[in-house]
Parts: structure tokens; sequence; C-alpha cells
């Protein structure tokens, strides 16, 4: 018989890889009448009460407007920000969300200010099939005891006697085993992955376990000991490993240049060689970078071969003749990781070579398929407006990350399983 490409790969990523994919969807599940709990990551940035992006609740949209259309009643759960605080329970209130959402969804939603009792019992009793309402700031439980961030028993339990089915799709905590996300589902007697936690899990393990070769890594970003997990877990999957961003400048170290004043780990130099060496031929380091004698947008910069930056110079980007090596390495990939800016990019001075990567892959796009995970990764991207361009940018900066280092997620793991696994 004759696949069809695109088919046949779907067939593989989804029965032999990926051990994530065995988790139950929510299509699945069977939702009209039922009470259903769905924790989503309405976690967005917020100034003086004031939502000052969206995005988070975009990308919850889905799953949310599966239920309300499967006559489900639909119980919204999220945490916002950290509270430590009695104070911190009035600047962390989902109010604004509950409002934004209703706009979204040009539908009225149920805000209950409260994350338990009998009013929100109450409420809830009183829902009818395709409601929505959502619970406020499940962090409200971290004081004064740290119930939520701890999974209490009881408050997991507690939760889930509000629901019938239990649905996770804030994929961007399910490195976390909180109360919201693990204690509802262990107390849940059916559970299953929200569309936004499928996609992050298909996506970020199509490209780990069954990527289309070439596989190219680029890994910069701030500091080594962030990214060991990620670049052990690369070294044996990537044909080529780029090591960039501030992190390089341990490896440059390690291999006895003179690095000035740029940002290293000194104790982390005997793990680059260790790293080096286990890679082989693998990694690929830069040649000269664009360095300033302070770390400004103001500081002067400076071209240099990075095995010689003067003493009172640190290395903020990358410079041109590494650009193109690192687009050389880049020719023939057809499957790009990127986490890790490549220098300091929320500088516009040292914004180039982070810059000039973004528009190289998305120019791309139809070669190579780009995963980019981690938060600033994907905050430069969406600065540079080429977010469109990309096949993927995950919305969990540290849950991609432990995706990628191979790890399993406890808020992925809890869920059930699909038939026949
Ligand atoms: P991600 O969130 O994508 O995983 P990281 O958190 O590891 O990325 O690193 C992002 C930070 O690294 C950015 O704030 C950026 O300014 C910084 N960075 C990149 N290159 C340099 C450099 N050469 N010197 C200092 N900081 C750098
Ligand atoms: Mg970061």
């Amino acid at each position: 018989m004759f696949h069809n490409h695109t088919n046949s790969y779907d067939i593989i990523s989804m029965n032999n890889f990926g051990g994530n994919m065995k988790i139950k969807s929510l299509e699945e599940l069977k939702l009209s009448g039922k009470r259903v709990l769905m924790r989503v990551d309405f976690n967005v940035p917020m100034e003086e009460g004031k939502i000052t992006d969206d995005n988070r609740i975009k990308a919850a949209l889905k799953s949310i407007k599966y239920v309300i259309d499967s006559n489900g009643k639909l119980i919204l759960l999220s945490h916002l920000g950290r509270v430590k605080s009695e104070n911190d329970k009035k600047k962390y209130s989902l109010e604004p969300v509950a409002k934004r959402l209703g706009e979204l969804l040009n539908k009225k939603v149920i805000f209950v200010p409260f994350t338990r009792g009998k009013f929100l019992e109450q409420q809830i009793l009183e829902m009818k099939n395709s409601d929505v309402l959502l619970i406020e700031n499940t962090r409200h439980e971290d004081f004064p005891e740290k119930k939520e961030s701890n999974n209490d028993k009881d408050l997991g339990e507690y939760w889930s006697s509000l629901g019938d089915l239990f649905v996770n799709d804030a994929f961007g905590t399910a490195h976390r085993a909180h109360a919201s996300n693990v204690g509802l589902a262990t107390n849940s007697k059916e559970s299953a992955a929200g569309f936004l936690m499928e996609k992050e899990i298909r996506l970020l393990n199509q490209v780990i376990q069954n990527p289309v070769r070439p596989l190219v890594a680029v890994l910069g970003g701030a500091k080594v000991s962030d990214k060991i997990g990620v670049i052990k877990n690369l070294i044996s999957i990537a044909d080529s490993i780029i090591i960039t961003g501030a992190m390089a400048y341990t490896f440059y170290l390690a291999k006895g240049y003179s690095v000035g004043t740029s940002l290293v780990e000194k104790d982390k130099t005997d793990l680059a060689i260790e790293l080096m060496n286990l890679a082989k031929n693998k990694i690929v380091l830069g040649e000269d970078v664009v360095t300033a004698k302070e770390f400004s947008n103001e500081s002067e910069k400076n071209i240099r071969d990075v095995n010689c930056i003067p003493n009172d110079e640190m290395g903020m980007d990358v410079g041109p003749k590494t650009l193109d090596i690192y687009f050389k390495t880049l020719s023939n990939a057809k499957t790009v990781i990127w986490n890790g800016p490549l220098g300091v990019f929320e500088f516009s001075r040292f914004q180039n070579g982070t810059k000039k990567m973004a528009e190289m892959l998305a120019s791309n796009r139809s070669k190579i398929n780009t995963v980019v995970g981690g938060g600033d990764s994907a905050a430069a991207v969406i600065k540079f407006g080429l977010e469109s361009s990309f096949y993927h940018i995950s919305t969990g900066g540290g849950a991609s990350m432990e995706l990628l280092e191979g790890k399993k997620l406890p808020g992925i793991e809890c869920l059930d399983k699909k038939k026949g696994f």
C-alpha cells in the first residue's frame, strides 16, 4: 500500500514515538452536561491591573470553545504571579482575565473571587450547559500555607470534587507538580490533555524523537548551568550543536582564550570540556564577537576575535564571521531546535546576531522546521515580529526546556492514557 508522506509520518509519531502521545485527548471525553474542570495558563503580564499581553488567554481558546460547543459546564483554574502575602492576593486577582476572556468569547464569564467555599460551590451548582466560570487565582492558596504549590492533598481532592472531569491545558506549568494540575488529575475520575497541551507535546517530542534530519540545535542564552541538561540530551540527538550567547564564553575560556569581562561560569570549564569531548565534532563555536566595555546599550561596540577579547571588554553579541559559520552549519538543516538568544538582544545595539538568526530561519520556513523553546528566545522572535514564520514557538519556557532535556513532566504524566496503552 502507498502512504503519502504526511500520513505515514503522523502514524509513526502518534504510535511509536513520544511517550507522552499516549495521553488521552480532550476529544475522547464525553462532555455534554458534565462539569469540566480545566487548568489553563492565564498567567498573563499585568500592569496596574491591566493585561498587557493576552496571548496566553488566546492560546487556551481552542480548548475552551470546544467544551462550550460540546455543552459542557466549564470551570477554569489558573495561577497568576506569586502570592506571598495578603497584599499579593489583591495584586494577583484573575478578575481582569475573566473580563478579557468574556470579550474574546463574546460570552459572559462567571468570575468567583474565591478558591473554595459555599459561594463557589453554589455558583457551580447553578451552572447551565455551555456556561463558563473562572475560579480566583489558584495561588491564593499559597498564603499563608503553600497549599497550591506544594500540591496539598486536601486541596487537590477538594478541587476535583467540584467537577466530573479534568482537562489540563496549562503546558507552561506542566513541569511543576501543583494541586491545580497533578492534585486535580490524580483525584479526578477521568482526565485528559487539552489541545494546546497536546500540540506542545506533539511538536516538541517530534523534533527530539523523530526529527527530519539534519537536525541542528542552536543553544544560547545566559548560563551553561541552566542548559547542561538540554546540551547533554541534544548531543546524542542533534547532528550539529551551535553553542552561542553568553554560554559560549565558558567554552572559550575552557579552550584557553581570554574572554575579558564576558559573562562566564569559571567553575563550569571542566564541564564545557567534558561536553566538547562527548559531542566529538558536533559542537560549533564562533570566531568573532561584538564587545562592549559596559553592559549597556550606550556602550561603544567593537568586533574582536574570540581568542583575544581585551581585558576590559565583554562579549555582547556574535560577530559577522561567526554568523557565517552558523549559517553554513544551518545550510542543509531540515529541523532546528532553537533555545537561547545569541546576544543581549534586549539592547538594540547588540540584537543583530539574534535578529539575523530569527530572520534566516523565518525566511527558510519552507525548508526548515524550527521549534523555538525558552521564554527569552520566544520573546526575541516575537519582538522581531517573526512569530508567524516559525513552525512552532513554545508557550512554555521552563516546561519546553525540560521536555528538550528528555525529562518526563509531572503535569503530563499524571493524565489518563489513551485507550489501549
Ligand atoms: P531562554 O529563556 O530562551 O531559555 P536564557 O534565559 O537562557 O534564554 O537567556 C536569555 C538571556 O541571555 C537574555 O536575557 C540575553 O540578554 C542573555 N544573553 C545572551 N547573550 C549574552 C551575552 N553575550 N552576555 C550577557 N547576556 C547574554
Ligand atoms: Mg530565560
